[in-house]
């Protein structure tokens, strides 16, 4: 395991810290590291491999469409693509679909095009647009997006910043609403914020924020790149909380694990201002992500996964819940998603994840002494059962 790592260490550019595994195979909620021994994910790649590692169908969908083409750029029309955006559409409640690649493209395509929207639509002065965001927001890592984040880490030495972005509290609708003047055209917002520590927002914040930006003409932009797709037993946290966004902004677990597939999905009156040359991607809606991502919305659209993560969701937090005051301060999540704070008296959160890690657990943590649990929506009753025992033993342990 050493050689394997540190072969990787001596080239790697060092904007990570994994674990000290080394993965060689992986099959619904497990991996296999080089040396035969298994492990539960509970990471699931933040989310992006929520129908777990090798899922057949998926890979029949992008091993079928490996033999025909993979890739043809936007300059012609291909055959996969079609299907594909009527489809998203469709299990988004939308018309419109702009296909991109990863989370941060999909972020910045949505910036783009709200701010279009506020100039020729809206009636914005040029050059004026701006933004609201919500302090704590994670979108990626572009210099535009880190240019609205409050991560000293994701911002130091990489200005100067885009301007145009104001942030309030998240969850406080009433400073979202007094930041708005004139010139906002959009407020972009997680439904949950996930790095921050998967924070989930009063109960009527998302309605009141529907209902502000409906009243002021602004956008309504939902980053659901981590918390979409079935991970909060639903197809997106908005439908939780009974709001309907003006666009949804989609990554992650629409490549089903295996390919970047990304999109923006709205209504015409928005994407719509998009003309030839506007924007584009050399790789976004490539014949091999849209069969990967059809065969997802496939997946979805049975709702067998969102049906999935509300069971095994309403199982975790009942065995997490039963853990605060034993090694656990709080417990957050909505669905198959937990963040759980460790009594910082104990242990970090890194330190916790090892732990768990000698015990066939891999989970992450953030921002020091939180843990966050997202196991592939496919893993077994059991299975999970054993995940929550492994954690117990490393609180008793810690304890003792
Ligand atoms: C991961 C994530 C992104 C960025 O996605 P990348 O594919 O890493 O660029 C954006 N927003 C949210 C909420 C995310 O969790």
């Amino acid at each position: 395991m050493r050689d394997a790592i540190e072969r990787e260490e001596a080239h790697i550019a060092a904007n990570y810290a994994p674990l000290p595994l080394v993965v060689a195979t992986g099959e619904g909620a497990w991996v296999t590291d080089i040396e035969g021994k298994r492990y539960l994910d509970c990471l699931a790649a933040y989310s992006a491999v929520n129908f777990g590692h090798s899922h057949p169908l998926l890979l029949d969908a992008a091993r079928a469409q490996l033999a025909r083409v993979t890739l043809t750029s936007r300059a012609f029309h291909n055959d996969q693509l079609g299907p594909f955006v009527t489809a998203l559409a469709a299990l988004a409640g939308k018309d419109m679909v702009l296909p991109m690649n990863t989370g941060a493209e999909a972020v910045e395509s949505g910036i783009k095009v709200a701010r279009a929207w506020g100039y020729r639509v809206k009636g914005v002065a040029a050059d004026r647009a701006t933004i609201i965001v919500a302090d704590g927001n994670f979108h990626g890592r572009t210099i535009s997006i880190v240019s609205f984040s409050d991560d000293p880490d994701a911002r130091a030495d990489f200005g100067p910043f885009t301007p145009g972005f104001r942030s309030v509290p998240y969850g406080d609708a009433a400073a979202l609403e007094a930041a708005i003047d004139e010139n906002t055209v959009a407020v972009l917002l997680e439904p949950i914020q996930g790095e921050a520590g998967i924070l989930v927002p009063p109960a009527d914040y998302l309605p009141a924020v529907r209902d502000i930006t409906t009243r002021h003409n602004v956008l309504f932009i939902a980053d659901e790149i981590q918390s979409g797709l079935g991970r909060t037993g639903a197809t997106f946290q908005c439908d939780n909380a009974g709001v309907v966004p003006d666009l949804y902004l989609l990554g992650k677990a629409l490549g089903g694990g295996i390919v970047p597939v990304s999109a923006v999905v709205g209504n015409r009156d928005v994407l719509g201002v998009l003309q030839p040359g506007q924007h584009g991607s050399t790789f976004g809606g490539n014949p091999l992500a849209a069969a990967v991502g059809r065969a997802v919305v496939e997946l979805l659209a049975t709702g067998d996964y969102q049906a999935r993560a509300r069971m095994l969701g309403e199982r975790m937090h009942a065995r997490l819940g039963a853990l605060v005051g034993r090694g656990v301060v709080g417990v957050r999540g909505v669905g198959l998603w937990a963040g759980i704070d460790i009594d910082p008296s104990l242990a970090t959160g890194r330190a916790v994840c090892e732990l768990l890690m000698e015990r066939g657990v891999l989970a992450k943590d953030t921002h020091g002494a939180t843990i966050r649990l997202a196991p592939p929506i496919v893993v077994s009753e059991p299975d999970l059962d054993w995940a929550i025992d492994q954690l117990e033993a490393v609180l008793a342990d810690l304890r003792a």
